[in-house]
């Protein structure tokens, strides 16, 4: 505004008159755009062609592209000990896990919710403080203790041989002859109870003293000087990738570890194959018209073009204002001095407005 304030009071004397002449002319014009505005933005159209999709516009679709899981230990180069791979004790000394880190996501399942993953799931783990406890001190429980019978603590009196007197007692019904001599088969054994106590006990367990002795052999109170023991039962399995470093000038592994990855399925996991669909399937459900080609498979549109027809719709928004109602500094904006005193900034010559004025952003 600076700038077009000082061209005006540079001009302001000597072409005051033909100013003013010049803004009449536009003033006029204005008004005469203004009320033939409407029928120029009829005329006006979009710059979207016209465009009714035809058959020509559709191709069938053949074949659906199928996203087919093509991960394995195979493709993912998993190691696979050979008998070199172990020491003597028959543990893997090859530096190489014949496994990967691996919990199933989203992406191990098909879209029928199966799990194609070939993978086991194995959870990397390093022991932490939380893996170690202190050995605790052993209190002794009613499995530390053996029972030992000790005295017979029953008062009652239990019948032994010496309680019964044996007698041999003639069984064989015969009178001793020529022809029959008693012998020792001749006799039975009679069995009485002499004793003279009456009693049908005999001891149980019961009848028994009983013993609690000590048959467990843990400290029962902690060291002082006791280490933490590993109280932890997962596998310590620590992600490591061998690096240059990890090798001797020979190529020997020097680095102790075990090569231990990860792995998360990823895009390279998957391959695109297309299936081929079945494009005589009938897919129209129009009972009302002779089914044409188009009412058979899925079709797609590949005009790559809108439908579009010229409406009402298609004058354009925006339309050029001339300014007319716009604010333009006059003579009686300025004060003797040429300073300006209406307060009323005056805006660029010409305007892209939108058309109704009502929503016109207020300026200041
Ligand atoms: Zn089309
Ligand atoms: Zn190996
Ligand atoms: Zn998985
Ligand atoms: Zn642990
Ligand atoms: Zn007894
Ligand atoms: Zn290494
Ligand atoms: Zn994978
Ligand atoms: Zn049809």
């Amino acid at each position: 505004m600076v700038k077009g304030y000082m061209k005006y009071d540079v001009l302001r004397e000597r072409l005051r008159h033909r100013v003013v002449t010049v803004l009449a002319g536009v003033v006029v014009f204005c008004t005469t755009y203004a009320l033939i505005l409407p029928a120029i933005t009829l005329e006006k159209q979009c710059d979207i062609p016209e465009h009714t999709h035809t058959d020509a516009c559709y191709a069938q679709v053949t074949s659906v592209e199928k996203r087919v899981p093509v991960c394995s230990a195979k493709t993912l180069e998993i190691h696979r000990h050979t008998a070199d791979c172990y020491d003597a004790n028959g543990n893997p000394t090859c530096g190489y896990a014949d496994f990967v880190v691996h919990s199933h996501d989203s992406r191990c399942y098909d879209e029928t919710g199966n799990l194609w993953c070939p993978l086991s799931e194995i959870e990397a783990h390093r022991h932490t403080a939380d893996c170690y406890a202190l050995p605790e001190g052993h209190t002794h429980a009613e499995g530390c203790y053996t029972s030992v019978r000790g005295d017979l603590v029953c008062g009652e009196h239990v019948h032994t041989d010496a309680c019964y007197t044996e007698t041999a007692v003639l069984a064989c019904g015969l009178e001793e002859s020529e022809e029959h001599q008693h012998d020792e088969n001749c006799y039975e054994t009679s069995r009485e109870l002499t004793c003279g106590i009456d009693s049908d006990h005999s001891h149980t367990d019961a009848c028994y003293e009983w013993e609690q002795v000590l048959s467990c052999d843990l400290p029962t109170d902690s060291a002082e000087d006791a280490q933490p023991v590993l109280v932890c039962t997962k596998p310590e399995i620590v992600l490591h990738r061998h690096t240059p470093d990890c090798f001797d000038a020979d190529g020997n592994l020097i680095c102790g570890q075990t090569q231990i990855l990860e792995h998360r399925h990823s895009d390279a996991c998957f391959e695109a194959v297309a299936e081929p669909v079945d494009t005589g399937k009938l897919t129209c459900t129009d009972t009302a018209h002779v089914h044409t080609a188009r009412c058979y498979g899925t079709w797609e549109l590949v005009c790559g073009q809108e439908e579009h027809t010229h409406s009402e719709a298609c004058k354009p928004e925006e339309t050029v204002f001339c300014g007319k109602d716009a604010h333009t500094h006059g003579e009686a904006c300025r004060d003797e001095n040429g300073e300006l005193v209406c307060g009323t900034e005056e805006p660029p010559a010409r305007t892209w407005r939108r058309r109704s004025y009502g929503s016109r952003p207020s300026r200041g």
